[in-house]
């Protein structure tokens, strides 16, 4: 019989990143959400050949500590939860302490941080292993270059889409977290190219206008809606502006990107019999809840959550956007003006 063996760190890790960092854009969202976590106001996003030459993502941020390095590329090692109790009561993106672990495991990583010491910190890993630190200067925040993703694991290489399908999946993810955060501006880069940049003025329609148009943003629907457990705010198109797939609903728990078909489902139940079979309406819809409310530990890269009282939920989203749309249609019909 074959010996059982422990695996070494290096294939643990690799095994592991295989779950987190499926593709570029898996990188992309993990980096952005560390910055969104360390309060930075400016995220700046730029890769290269659809992020397998590189991808860098810079921000304002708190930065990391020197002396914390090591720590953060740690595989479940975070700053962000430390009981038991705190995992059910996330208000952080991140909080299993993986991501940067997994991505040194599969690509190389150059870091350059500052968190507000008077000289900052450089460093660099391959294959897992820090390879090198330093101090170097360094403005307020972190900026992370990654570098030939996926150099060391060919089957995940192979198994990418397109170049244009890689790069269209990093822009939805920039464009989905840009959309959940309209106080953070973003800015994304195609080799400096542009592609995508939000101001940042807290203003969601400035946000809509600037990813999906100022012609469609002018013509979204404001819904807000309350209960004792739940508050749903965004934006929605109305009837006339549909799209012919789902991938123009973007709803955010807490700020979080999630897919959810029953939530979907409640914001298209909201439209009634109007809207048309096989077709979906564009909308942005951020709920705020208590975080024991749900649940994100059900899936590495936490887009699946649960929720307790999703039927109470549901409900009160179709309720929200279907009042949202009748004030609507009275107000363009100039009934208010008489
Ligand atoms: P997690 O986000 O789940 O904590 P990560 O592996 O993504 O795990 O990051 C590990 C730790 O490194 C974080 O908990 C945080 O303390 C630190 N960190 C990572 N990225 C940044 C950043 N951009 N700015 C400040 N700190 C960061
Ligand atoms: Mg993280």
């Amino acid at each position: 019989m074959a010996v059982i063996h422990e695996l070494s760190p290096e294939l643990t890790n690799q095994i592991a990143a295989g779950e987190v960092i499926e593709r570029p854009a898996s990188v992309v969202k993990e980096l952005c959400e560390n910055a969104i976590d360390a309060g930075s106001t400016r995220i700046r996003i730029n890769f290269v050949e659809a992020g397998l030459a590189e991808i860098s993502v810079q921000d304002n941020g708190s930065g990391i500590a020197s002396d914390q390095i090591d720590l953060a590329f740690t595989r479940h090692a975070t700053s962000k939860i430390s009981t038991q109790r705190d995992l059910f009561n996330i208000s952080t993106l991140g909080f299993r302490g993986e991501a940067l672990a997994s991505i040194a495991a599969v690509a190389h990583v150059d870091l350059l941080t500052n968190d507000g010491s008077a000289v900052g910190t450089k460093a660099s890993f391959a294959g897992g292993q820090k390879m090198h630190q330093e101090d170097a200067a360094a403005p307020q925040g972190t900026k992370i270059t990654v570098r030939d993703l996926f150099y060391n694991t060919p089957a995940r290489l192979k198994y990418l889409k397109s170049e244009r399908t890689e790069i269209l999946k990093i822009v939805d993810i920039v464009d989905r977290l840009a959309l959940g955060h309209p106080e953070i501006a973003f800015t994304l880069t195609n080799n400096n190219k542009p592609l995508l940049k939000t101001v940042g003025r807290d203003n969601l329609k400035l946000d809509v206008a600037n990813i999906y148009g100022r012609h469609l943003a002018e013509k979204m629907i404001p819904v807000e809606g309350k209960s004792s457990d739940f508050k749903i705010s965004g934006l929605i198109s109305s009837i006339e502006d549909t799209r012919s797939n789902r991938n123009f609903i973007s709803l955010l728990l807490n700020g979080r990107y999630v897919r959810n078909n029953q939530l979907t489902q409640s914001i298209m139940a909201g439209y009634g019999s109007k809207l048309r079979p096989r077709r979906y309406p564009i909308a942005v819809i951020n709920i705020e809840l208590d975080p024991l409310l749900v649940d994100v530990n059900v899936h590495p890269t936490k887009q699946e959550v649960r929720l307790s009282k999703d039927k109470e939920l549901a409900r009160l989203l179709t309720e929200t956007i279907s009042k949202a749309l009748i004030t609507n249609e009275h107000e363009s019909s100039g009934l208010d003006n008489l």
